[in-house]
């Protein structure tokens, strides 16, 4: 079956088709580093590992591309507030943000590109811009000169007069017509900044995923994607600077996820309703966070609130109980044959279906209903008087598998608090009898299932990693 996925630029679902077969070039645009990633961060990490992965199961190569801002006026303004340099804020969060997304079952990208290290290629972009006609210098900062550019709006699907109708030239601003934007700001006194043709400076926002998406992609890409906010301006700018530099299409298909909002309220500062996935994973299971997010289809809004945390954790929970019901039996089970074949079909049938939601734009939300039943026939299944290990083991390896594809893993998050202390309990009793090598089994045992264990002189004390 192929994917058909929803275009931004088009407005439909449209079959996937990459430009070269089998091989799919993807940029998602990335957080700026001034802060711990709230929720609403972790939504398009989540989502766009999840395309990702399911790319990768459909067996093609993908070359996912994903940058940090490590310069702009957030990150100045924190600079300036903890009395902090700028590469030591954005390489502290940076860290931080690979630690959060970690947790949250997301895999690196290919390619983490950074602005600093990458503003040669960003000033060149730039230079190349004005040469074409299509941005101007003035007072030392570079434009872009949105009324060169024939196509802008395309894909927020606004007209250039509606749009310039929206906007303003603010008072001090050097630009010509209220819908050009900054590709260039000349440095104000004590700020960091790099040499350009126009003056000490650093790049405007936009540009640097134009000129990064080039470097390590290609002129055109396959999949160009982020949350629904940065539709307009980030990545209709975005097209206009390369599509003007380049003269090809920039990306063939835009995804972009929903909003999240917080008990109902959209999540703000001002409202002081900001969850920051730091703080959260603490408190609950990321792997849980992980399919909070995936429960709901990736363009629909999504609200956050303790209840539906909660509820999510219950649901989790029962797919996580079918799988250690199923180790435990898989024990005791024999190489019995009888209905094993109608049995294995049966669970293939469940990878069809799910395989069928997730070609339709990427369904989370229904390919999760299909788990919930393949553990609601597994729970069936170990009720018989005999079970078979050969289906015990089809169903595991099910749950592994279609779970791997949303980056979910039910095996290692099937311990309870109790467990995990039976189990240290077991290792003491090992060292009493000094069979350590019964010990090291369960250590590893637990370091496996993401349990560090830590022999202090009070006592074995446990974490989750
Ligand atoms: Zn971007």
């Amino acid at each position: 079956m192929t994917i058909k996925l929803y275009n931004t630029l088009t407005r439909q679902k449209e079959t996937f088709e990459p430009l070269e077969p089998g091989k799919v070039k993807m940029y998602v645009c990335g957080p700026t580093v001034y802060n711990y990633i709230h929720i609403g961060n972790a939504r398009p990490a989540i989502v766009y590992d999840t395309v990702r992965r399911y790319l990768e199961y459909k067996g093609y190569d993908v070359n996912f591309v994903s940058n940090f801002t490590d310069i702009d006026d957030k990150l100045i303004k924190a600079a300036n507030e903890l009395g902090e340099d700028v590469p030591t804020i954005a390489n502290r969060f940076i860290d931080a943000y690979f630690d959060d997304v970690t947790a949250l079952g997301c895999k690196r990208a290919n390619m983490h590109p950074r602005v600093t290290e990458n503003i040669d290629l960003i000033v060149d972009f730039i230079q190349a811009l004005i040469d074409k006609g299509y941005a101007y210098e003035a007072g030392g900062d570079v434009y872009y000169k949105t009324r060169e550019f024939e196509g802008y709006g395309k894909l927020s699907h606004q007209s250039i007069e509606e749009l310039r109708l929206g906007n303003r030239i603010d008072v001090g601003e050097k630009k010509q017509d209220a819908l050009d934007f900054v590709l260039w700001k000349s440095a104000k006194e004590g700020e960091i900044s790099w040499e350009s043709p126009w003056g000490e400076g650093r790049p405007g926002w936009h540009i640097e995923c134009s000129a990064m998406a080039k470097k390590y992609l290609g002129d055109t890409i396959d999949i160009h994607a982020g949350g629904q906010d940065l539709t307009f301006p980030h990545h209709e700018n975005e097209i206009a600077q390369s599509e003007a530099v380049t003269g090809k299409i920039f990306s063939k298909y835009w995804m972009h996820n929903g909003y999240i909002n917080i008990n109902n309220e959209k999540m703000s500062k001002s409202l002081g309703n900001f969850v920051l996935v730091h703080d959260i994973i603490k408190e609950i299971n990321p792997q849980i966070v992980r399919f909070f997010m995936l429960s709901v289809h990736y363009r629909h809004p999504i609200n956050f609130s303790q209840d539906l945390l909660e509820s999510t954790k219950n649901a989790f929970e029962r797919i996580t109980t079918s799988y250690v019901n199923l180790q435990h039996r898989k024990n005791s089970s024999t190489n019995l044959t009888e209905n094993n074949d109608e049995w294995l079909n049966k669970i293939k049938e469940f990878r069809v279906q799910f395989e069928k939601e997730m070609d339709d734009d990427f369904n989370t939300a229904n390919a999760i209903s299909v788990l919930f039943d393949l553990a609601k026939q597994a729970n069936y299944y170990i009720q018989e008087q005999n079970t078979s290990e050969e289906v015990i083991t089809a169903f595991l390896d099910e749950l592994d598998k279609l779970g791997d594809v949303l980056g979910i893993k039910f095996a290692t998050n099937q311990l309870l608090d109790e467990e995990i202390e039976e189990m240290i309990q077991q290792r003491i009793q090992a060292r009493k009898e000094r069979n350590f090598a019964l010990s090291d089994e369960i250590r590893d045992k637990l370091k496996d299932l993401n349990i560090i264990l830590e022999d202090t002189p009070q006592g074995t004390r446990w974490k989750r990693s």
